[in-house]
């Protein structure tokens, strides 16, 4: 019924922003600028997404992880992310992020998640068992409505073909925002976070793809791959939208 309730809200919701379009141009949510009829992304113009900075490669952001973890801790197998960016770069990456997070632009993590198939597909070119979005807990998700890590999962989704797992992995934890954090702080503060799921038994043996919106220390993606490797999963690659390490 819930479901369903939520199939409907995201029904009228999409037909509310078709209507919208009619009556308004979209306009990139970077630049303000009015995007084409035909536009590839509802909320980013050509230009500005030719201006996004590529992440760092694999290797290197797993080497910012291992400065972070406890290395007995250490679960991730391979950390990739599309794009790098600072959360004090304004206008940029992170007004979009800040939109999805908060003020429901699902479409924009889908779009974006979409990108970030396409470059998971071109790094790794391995196939995975399911795509877990980072859980977060029941009560966030009663003040925010939705997980913006769904929104990213469906799109990446749309490349890998792969299902996405949300009831494998759930947050026990109502954990601290992370962003005012040190690395320490932040390793506390995820640590346990994540246990098993109502459908913790098909991680046995599976190899999965745990996919968040940043990358900043790899705390959270740790702490989501441990909880999974606990239950069996067979290895943890994570990926992100966006790595904060400029
Ligand atoms: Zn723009």
């Amino acid at each position: 019924m819930k479901n369903a309730g939520l199939r409907l809200l995201r029904y009228v919701s999409d037909a509310a922003e078709s209507m919208l379009a009619l009556l308004m141009p979209w306009r990139c949510l970077i630049c303000s600028a009015v995007l084409p009829s035909d536009t590839l992304w509802h909320y980013l113009c050509q230009q500005c997404f030719d201006r996004l900075q590529p992440a760092p490669p694999p290797p290197v952001l797993g080497s910012i992880a291992d400065e972070h973890l406890d290395p007995d801790e250490r679960a991730l197998s391979h950390v990739m992310a599309r794009w790098s960016a600072h959360p004090t770069q304004r206008p940029g990456l992170f007004d979009l992020i800040y939109a999805l997070k908060y003020y429901g632009y699902w479409r924009i993590g889908v779009e974006l998640g979409i990108e970030l198939g396409a470059a998971i597909h071109l790094l790794r070119g391995r196939d995975y068992d399911a795509i877990i979005p980072v859980p977060i807990h029941p009560a966030r998700r009663r003040e925010r409505g939705y997980n913006q890590s769904e929104a990213i999962a469906e799109g990446v989704q749309h490349i890998l073909r792969i299902p996405r797992w949300t009831d494998a992995l759930r947050r026990t934890r109502y954990t601290q925002s992370q962003t005012t954090l040190s690395a320490a702080d932040r390793r506390t503060n995820t640590r346990g976070a994540f246990g098993a799921g109502t459908m913790a038994d098909r991680l046995r043996g599976a190899q999965l793809l745990i996919v968040d919106d940043v990358f900043t220390t790899g705390s959270t993606l740790n702490s989501v791959a441990l909880a999974a490797l606990e239950h069996g999963a067979a290895s943890v690659d994570a990926a992100t939208l966006v790595a904060a390490v400029q």
